[in-house]
Formats: structure tokens, C-alpha cells, sequence
């Protein structure tokens, strides 16, 4: 039995909650484009949409024509935030974009790209500094207020100080890089040069792309460089700051430290058509859903069909029916491919209610049917608890649910909104408990070893944190709020 005050804990937290605290939001994407010849905010735009799934709660492009910087940034989805108008209106052969979702300061205002009135820096920021005392302490030094400045604007500010101090941009940032505790792929404009910047572990993902017209882009993941018809080159490589100018690209080594790529972009967050380490991350997920029949064999002769909580989850369904030779049923839940939109002004929205607007099973595929449902990882328990119901109201003889990855039980400060661990269903509950919980009559989580494996990534290259408590970028004092020991 789950404990009654652990569920009822779990149970009543979902009841206050609205959509909105609960979301969990999907990390940042930062995107930039030097063409000698286009304009190019239209190629930003491009990618901005191509990178939507990273990030919806706002949207922004500052661009540059060499003399003045001109931005353009509002709430909303990039097709909502941009009109042909105002991206006509963003002149210039640079520009750089970002998609926000909120991670610190809170989710009003705080729009990227940063730029002051000072017009001398733009950047853009995807990740998360657990930390900032090294850079407030720098501020207040220089009578810099920071009040009300989150991270990436306190990381703006202290570039543009130094540019004010008659530095180069370049050493600019390199002055003040060891202040930048945290994880970070950075995309920085000047009125003539394009910036691409990591943290020292690389964390989160960065890469560059070559255009036809000989310019450069770079993109949070390579699917944004194909988009725009540009040919991935390579990853900005971990402590690497790579400078574009009328001269071409150059290359700068600040730090070289361990190379640790957030594991979860290749579970749950980058698009499926991107590539890490030059592995496609389609193939990557199909991997980890033939390991997942692999070592969930005792279920092959209980199951009619198998299919996926769509969408991130579909490649493990086809993988674990390719392995297994279960059927795969497409079309047994439907998700609505609209369903954010009706969400944006609803702020009294339980998640629990989120999820059962968002899917719909098709009672005509699953009634009297014995089912696997796959999905990629299990967060809080929301979506699965809601969607087994659901599954049995339309009939359902039995649900066994298998995961992708195995449990999520330590939070995260590299860029994803999960700092509780007790929002973390894994770190409070065994696996049978959470079979419970959720209601399915089965319940198997990915081996850690068998995760890696599928993935294919040597596993001392990857940020292995929501599953190991081992992170790679010291989080500082909210170590002392985490229990190691689940
Ligand atoms: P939960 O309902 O809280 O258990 O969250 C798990 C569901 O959210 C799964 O369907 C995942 O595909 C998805 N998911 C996992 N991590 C994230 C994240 N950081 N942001 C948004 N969705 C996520």
C-alpha cells in the first residue's frame, strides 16, 4: 500500500496546484545567425520555431546592422510573438533569438535577448547558474544594481561593464567567465560579431552551422542548423567561446574542464530529428525501448498491444515493438496538438486536468484489450495517474506502464523548473508505490546501465544528476536541501 500520507500528500499538493505553478517547463533555446549577405532575423525566426519544444513561455530576436541593434521580444509562442512586420523591422546581417520558459526571476517580464539602452551586448541564455553570489558580490562592487536582475541579466550586465571599461568583447568575456557559476550555452551579439559560449562541462548543448553564403549559425541543437538549410559543423565545444566576424570564425579555448551533456536532452527534451555526439536522438529513444523489452520479457505474453504517451515517448514504443514483436497501435491515444494553446490564459487549471484535456484514448482500439503504455519518465506522477484512468474508462482489461529511463528522484539547476525534490514522486515512493499510485496493474523503469547503453554516449560524458544525485556543476547551498540517500 502507498503510505496514506505520502498519497494524500501527493494528492492534496495536485488539488492546490494550479497549471501554471506546476508546469514543467521545458528548457531554454538560444539560437544565432551571421550572414554576410541575408538579413538575419528571418533565419532566427526559422529557428526559433524549430526549437519551440524547448521553451513557450516567451519569445525574443535583437539583431544588429553594424551600427544599431534593434529588438523585438514579447509573451507567447515564436507564431504568436512575430509578425512579418516586426521581424521586417529587425535590420541586419546579425541577429540573435531566444525561447524562454522561466527558471529564475520568476516568469513576467525578463525577456531575451538581453540588451540594454546602452546598445553594446546582447545575449541570450539556455541553462541555469544554481549560484550567483560571485556575480551579485561583482556588481556591488561596481555600484551595479542587481535588484530584480536574474541570472542571464546579471551575466549581461557584467560583460557590458567591461566593454564600458574599453574592453575588447572578447576579453570581456573572458574576465568574467569564472563568474558564470552554472550551466550555460550562450549566444552573444555585438554590433559586428556573433558569440557562441559553454560552461566548462558543456551542459547544455550548443552547435555550430555553416550557410551557403559562407555566414554561420549556431543553434541549441543541430535540427535548428538544418532548418535554415545550414550544414552542422561541430558542438561549441565545453569552456569554448567561438567569435564570428567579417574575418570568418575564431576560436577560443577559456577553460577545458570534463565534457557533461545534460542526459535528459536525449530522454525527453531535443527534438528527435537533432544529433548529440553524433548520434540521432530518434535513435537513441528506439534504443532505449528495445532495452526496455529486453528486460521486461515477463510482459511479452501478457500484452495485445503496445503504444506511446505522445509524443516524446513514441520511438521507445516502435523501438519495444520491434523487440518484443508487440503490435503497435498509433492511434489508441491522441494527443491534442493544440492543447498549450488553450492553456496560456488559464491560470486556475489543475495539471491533473491539464492532462486529461490534452489526450484522448480511443476506446474502439483499447476496450477489453490488455496494454503496455510507455512514456519517457515519470516526473510527478500527474500524467500518468490521470492517463491510467482514463485507459480504463475506455475499457482497459490491464495496464502494464513501462519507462524509458529510469526513476527521476534528485531535482534539477541546470535549466528545468524541478528544484523540489519532494515534488519527485521516485525520491518519495518505491517503484511498487508508485505502481499504485498511478493505478496500473504493472509498473518497470529502464535500468540505469541499460539507459546508457541504448544511448550510446560513454557515460562519463553525460550529467547523469536526476538519476544519480551526481552533479556535475556545483549547486551550492541548495546541496544541504537534498536527501542523497533515496
Ligand atoms: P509527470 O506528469 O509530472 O510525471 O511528468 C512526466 C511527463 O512529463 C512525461 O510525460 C514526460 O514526457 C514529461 N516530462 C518529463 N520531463 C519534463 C520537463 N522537464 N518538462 C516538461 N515535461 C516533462
Amino acid at each position: 500500500m502507498v503510505g496514506a500520507e505520502i498519497k494524500e500528500r501527493f494528492l492534496g499538493k495536485e488539488k492546490s496546484r494550479s497549471y501554471e505553478e506546476d508546469i514543467l517547463y521545458e528548457k531554454c533555446a538560444v539560437f544565432g545567425v551571421y550572414s554576410p549577405r541575408h538579413m538575419a532575423a528571418p533565419l532566427v525566426h526559422m529557428g526559433l520555431a524549430t526549437l519551440q519544444h524547448r521553451g513557450q513561455d516567451a519569445s525574443g530576436i535583437a539583431s544588429s546592422n553594424g551600427r544599431s541593434f534593434f529588438t523585438h521580444t514579447a509573451s507567447g509562442l515564436v507564431s504568436s510573438v512575430f509578425t512579418d512586420e516586426n521581424i521586417a523591422n529587425l535590420s541586419g546581417h546579425i541577429a540573435i533569438g531566444h525561447n524562454r520558459y522561466a527558471t529564475s526571476g520568476g516568469s513576467d517580464g525578463h525577456f531575451q535577448p538581453i540588451t540594454t539602452e546602452k546598445n553594446l551586448v546582447s545575449l541570450a541564455h539556455n541553462g541555469n547558474l544554481p549560484e550567483v553570489k560571485k556575480l551579485q558580490a561583482f556588481l556591488k562592487e561596481k555600484y551595479i544594481s542587481t535588484r530584480g536582475l536574474n541570472d542571464s541579466e546579471m551575466m549581461q550586465r557584467v560583460i557590458e561593464y567591461h566593454m564600458e571599461q574599453g574592453l575588447s568583447v572578447e576579453d570581456a568575456i573572458k574576465n568574467v567567465y569564472p563568474l558564470f557559476t552554472g550551466a550555460f550555452s550562450l549566444v552573444i551579439m555585438t554590433k559586428d560579431k556573433l558569440i557562441g559560449l559553454r560552461d566548462s562541462h558543456g551542459v547544455r548543448p550548443l552547435s555550430i552551422g555553416k550557410m551557403e553564403d559562407g555566414g554561420y549559425a549556431l543553434s541549441s541543437e543541430t535540427f535548428g542548423l538544418e532548418r535554415i538549410y545550414a550544414t552542422p559543423l561541430r558542438d561549441v565545444q565545453p569552456g569554448e567561446m567561438v567569435v564570428i566576424d567579417k574575418d570568418g570564425l575564431h576560436e577560443h579555448q577559456i577553460e577545458k574542464d570534463e565534457e557533461k551533456l545534460d542526459i535528459f536532452e536525449a530522454i525527453y527534451f531535443a527534438r528527435p530529428e537533432s544529433y548529440f555526439f553524433g548520434r540521432k536522438v530518434n535513435t537513441m529513444r528506439r534504443n532505449m525501448g528495445k532495452q526496455l523489452a529486453l528486460e521486461t520479457q515477463d510482459l511479452w505474453g501478457k500484452a495485445d498491444m503496445i503504444f506511446a504517451v505522445p509524443n516524446s515517448s513514441i520511438p521507445a514504443a516502435a523501438g519495444y515493438a520491434d523487440q518484443s514483436g508487440i503490435r503497435y497501435e498509433a492511434d489508441a491515444l491522441i494527443k491534442d496538438a493544440y492543447a498549450h494553446r488553450t492553456f496560456i490564459n488559464s491560470n486556475h487549471l489543475t495539471r491533473a486536468e491539464a492532462v486529461r484535456r490534452k489526450f484522448s484514448p480511443m476506446e474502439e482500439v483499447i476496450k477489453g484489450k490488455r496494454i503496455i503504455i510507455t512514456d519517457d519518465s515519470i516526473v510527478r506522477g500527474t500524467t500518468l495517474k490521470e492517463l491510467v484512468s482514463l485507459l480504463k474508462q475506455a475499457g482497459a482489461a490491464e495496464i502494464h506502464v513501462v519507462i524509458s529511463s529510469p526513476p527521476v528522484k534528485f531535482p534539477d539547476f541546470y535549466g528545468i523548473a524541478t528544484p523540489q525534490q519532494e515534488d519527485l514522486i521516485a525520491s518519495q515512493m518505491t517503484v511498487d508505490q508508485i505502481k499504485e499510485f498511478i493505478g496500473a496493474d504493472s509498473l518497470h523503469y529502464l535500468s540505469y546501465n541499460g539507459m546508457i547503453q541504448a544511448i550510446g554516449i560513454p557515460e562519463d560524458k553525460l550529467n547523469t544528476s536526476c538519476f544519480t544525485g551526481k552533479y556535475s556543476i556545483g549547486i551550492g547551498d541548495n546541496a544541504k536541501n537534498i536527501n542523497f540517500a533515496v
